[in-house]
């Protein structure tokens, strides 16, 4: 809109003063602009193994590249009638060529892209066939100079002197010009479909905008032509932004879709490590059992007055210990299948008892005394009897490996039960331990949280999910005087309510 104001100015064939820096500095923006732009091509070419972008790409390489001789031969640049023996139309037969080579490079695209788009991506390395054609627009551009400048008199004169156009024959080309950038828009309009694409219809109609201006102008230093490279200059610097901030969207949605693949193996990883580390942690307990109970049994047959009686019950408490590792091992499988909860009725208070009884070496091996405060009106609980069971190991071994650690105080640990609000029924476990500290509080029950040399972090956080996917709730509070209380919440089971 602003140019097409702009063609109908009165003011375009002004001639303004002859700034010599201005033609240097324009090509050296647009040398660096279109050197990126192409580097961008290049790097989406030989991702999607596209022969389209390469050739687009060789395209701005190769006007990229003419931008040096056409600020050398441009007059009174560097040298007033300009460098490399430069003739009065060199610097235009350049600029000439460099525009020819878009639309030609946009044409060939849209045809290469439909080839594209039939060959599936072979096991070519993209690298030799960017070096050659990277080489291939190198050359072109090479050529183009020595025909310019040595070859200057075999080409038309787009110039009478340094300042004032031959305009018939510039106009003859500046159509062929124009009529390429028509094409070259059709050409695209009609199958442009990537972000790329669109911006390149924008830069495109900003050249054919440049092609109607070129041909109303009668010279260099006018208002038009300061304002022609102007235009150019933007055309393409839009063209630039357009595709690095294309570049990093696709970077950006590749590193979100990395990270989320990421994330997603991590979270498989954590589950199978979750498996691995809770089947270690459960199954160690009663097989450390086991192996006791067997070796106790073996000493009463060794010994040197073998005592049959006692070795048997060492045995049979060899086989219970193997059952329960069987269970748990079950129960583990229940659990993270996330099948159906296997629930028997059963008093909270008898497995409390069961539990306690087979601890009783460890309780014994640290010195803690027990201590039962157990409601006998506690109605049943509805449960899977075996993982609560391992919520109760769970919390008294804690409770056993704190008290272990206290020196100078009774070690207690005593056990609760009472019914809770008519419908539910609690225990709490609490010892006179160490106690947990403040800010360790809120994270005992996360996974893999431990305060242990030997701990796995994995109790806890597997004792809550057992007693949340129950219906109950499990907290910690922190002891009377010291250690730490923990509280366990069932709902009774409804069949004992009627
Ligand atoms: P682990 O026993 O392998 O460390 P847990 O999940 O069972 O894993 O326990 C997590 C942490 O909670 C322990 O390392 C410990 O710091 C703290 N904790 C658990 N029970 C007690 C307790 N009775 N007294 C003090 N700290 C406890």
């Amino acid at each position: 809109m602003f140019m097409a104001v702009l063609l109908t100015l009165p003011m375009r064939n002004v001639r303004l003063s002859q700034v010599d820096a201005f033609i240097p500095m324009v090509d050296a923006i647009m040398f660096v602009g279109e050197l990126i732009v192409a580097t961008l091509l290049y790097a989406q070419a030989s991702v999607f193994r596209s022969r389209a972008l390469a050739v687009l790409a060789s395209g701005f390489v190769f006007s990229a590249l003419l931008l040096l001789p056409h600020a050398l031969t441009f007059p009174g640049a560097f040298a007033p009638d300009g460098w490399l023996g430069a003739g009065v139309s060199s610097s235009s037969w350049i600029y000439t060529a460099r525009r020819t080579a878009f639309p030609i490079a946009i044409i060939l695209y849209v045809l290469l892209k439909r080839a594209d788009s039939t060959t599936q991506p072979g096991p070519e390395r993209p690298a030799p066939r960017i070096a050659e054609s990277v080489f291939v627009a190198a050359a072109l551009a090479l050529a183009m100079t020595l025909l310019a400048t040595s070859g200057h008199d075999l080409l038309p004169r787009f110039f009478l002197t340094h300042a004032e156009l031959n305009y018939g024959s510039a106009l003859t080309f500046e159509f062929i010009v124009f009529a390429l950038f028509v094409v070259a828009t059709a050409a695209l309009f009609r199958r442009h479909s990537s972000v790329l694409e669109t911006w390149l219809l924008v830069a495109l109609s900003g050249w054919l905008i440049e092609s109607l201006l070129i041909m109303t102008l009668h010279g260099r230093f006018t208002a038009g032509w300061y304002c022609l490279y102007l235009l150019t200059l933007v055309s393409h610097l839009v063209l630039m932004l357009a595709l690095i901030a294309e570049s990093n969207r696709l970077y950006a949605r590749l590193a979100i879709s990395t990270a989320a693949r990421n994330r997603e193996r991590d979270a498989r990883l954590m589950s199978m490590d979750a498996v691995t580390a809770a089947i270690a942690h459960e199954v160690g307990q009663p097989l450390t059992g086991a192996i006791a109970h067997a070796m106790a049994g073996l000493c009463w047959l060794t010994a040197e007055r073998p005592d049959r009686e006692k070795a048997i019950k060492e045995l049979r408490s060899t086989i219970d210990a193997g059952n329960r590792t069987n269970e748990v091992i079950k129960s583990i499988r229940a659990m993270f299948a996330k099948g159906p909860i296997a629930a028997t009725q059963f008093s909270l208070n008898d497995l409390v008892r069961e539990t306690a009884a087979f601890l009783d070496r460890e309780l014994a091996g640290e010195r803690v005394s027990l201590e039962l405060t157990l409601d006998e009106e506690l109605p049943p609980v509805l449960a899977d009897r075996v993982q609560i069971q391992r919520v109760l190991v769970n919390l008294f071994t804690n409770a056993i490996d704190s008290l272990g650690a206290t020196q100078g105080r009774p070690r207690r640990l005593e056990i609760r039960s009472a019914p809770l609000n008519g419908q539910d029924v609690l225990l709490e476990v609490s010892d006179t331990g160490i106690g947990i500290a403040a800010e360790e509080t809120p994270r005992i029950f996360d996974a893999f949280f431990t305060t242990k040399d030997t701990g796995t972090g994995l109790g806890l956080s597997l004792c809550r999910t057992i007693v949340e996917e129950h219906g109950g709730r499990l907290w910690a509070s922190p002891g009377k005087h010291y250690g730490a209380t923990f509280h366990l919440q069932l709902p009774r089971s409804v069949m004992s309510a009627h």
